[in-house]
């Protein structure tokens, strides 16, 4: 039989209508969740990102502010623009849309934001805290894995993870979070030997690697679960993922799509933490 489809898009649409009244009542407390992003030069695919994170900010009842700076901008001016964000009201979440041009460190931007207001969850010290099981954000594509997990209702604890890929983005705390549920976890990179071995004795399959058609069918245990994290776009402006969908999904139990699978997820994990920093703003 083949995999039950799950479906990103619907999750999303579910978890943001929740949002609304979640807004509206933080308003009735005197807060209205606050988002700024920052985007600096004029990269087509980010300008997209942008775009989707002000509509999604706007559509849930949220306060969005977006800066966009030209490329040219000094280190400097851009991390003394980020200070000001750091300490404006109205502000609760600070993103800075990657990559930046080479000219500016992204680790002293990611560092100089307030861990209050860090809502990529990329500071250390929120990385930190979501190691030891104590976060406030969780980093929003691995978070949106963990919420499709559990809203279609795949147990985690006691299964067998394999991820693929270890960014600091996606693999890495995609690794943490499932760890943190109680999963036995593998985390596979380029070196890898014999990822097909690993990936046949998995559970779970969580690919966010950036190469399209790495996972076949063959490589699946049946019944597996396969989470598709990778995005590409082909020579002819298709949309794919990591996965090759024809032949995954006729050996997986549950299989996300690409798109519509992670992808409409981990807008909807921004907006979760820019809620979450807005609460938190009220306890201090
Ligand atoms: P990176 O390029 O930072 O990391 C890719 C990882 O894949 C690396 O750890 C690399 O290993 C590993 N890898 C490469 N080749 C192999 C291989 N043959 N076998 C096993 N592992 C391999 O990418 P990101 O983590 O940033 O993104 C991964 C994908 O997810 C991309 O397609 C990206 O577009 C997508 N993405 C999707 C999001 C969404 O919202 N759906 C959000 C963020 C990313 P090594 O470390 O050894 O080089």
């Amino acid at each position: 039989m083949p995999a039950k489809i799950i479906d990103g898009a619907a999750h999303a649409r579910t978890m943001r209508e929740d949002f609304k009244s979640q807004v509206e009542s933080l308003k009735t407390r005197g807060v209205q969740p606050g988002l700024a992003v920052v985007l600096v030069g004029d990269d087509p695919a980010s300008q997209v990102y942008v775009r989707n994170k002000e509509k999604a900010c706007i559509e849930a009842g949220m306060y969005s502010e977006v800066h966009r700076m030209s490329a040219q901008v000094s280190e400097a001016e851009l991390l003394k623009f980020i200070e000001g964000l750091n300490v404006n009201p109205k502000i609760h979440g600070i993103l800075v849309q990657m990559p930046l041009p080479k000219h500016i460190s992204e680790q002293k931007v990611i560092e100089l934001i307030s861990p209050a207001k860090d809502v990529d969850c990329f500071h250390p010290y929120n990385v930190g805290r979501v190691s030891i099981g104590k976060g406030v954000f969780y980093p929003c594509t691995p978070y949106g894995v963990m919420q499709l997990l559990a809203r279609e209702g795949i147990a985690v604890v006691g299964k067998h993870a394999v991820v693929i890929g270890r960014s600091n983005i996606v693999g890495k705390p995609m690794a943490l979070l499932l760890i943190n549920e109680g999963a036995t976890v593998t985390v596979c990179n380029s070196r890898t030997p014999d990822l097909a071995g690993l990936t046949r004795q998995a559970d779970i399959v969580v690919v966010a690697v950036g190469k399209p058609v790495m996972i076949t069918g063959d490589m699946i245990k049946p019944g597996a679960t396969v989470v598709d994290v990778g995005i590409n776009r082909l020579a002819d402006g298709k949309l794919v993922g990591d996965v090759d969908f024809v032949s995954a999904v006729e050996k997986a139990g549950f299989i996300t799509p690409v798109p519509g699978g992670v992808g409409p997820m981990t807008i909807t994990m921004l907006l979760a933490n820019t809620l979450a920093a807005a609460e938190e703003s009220l306890q201090r």
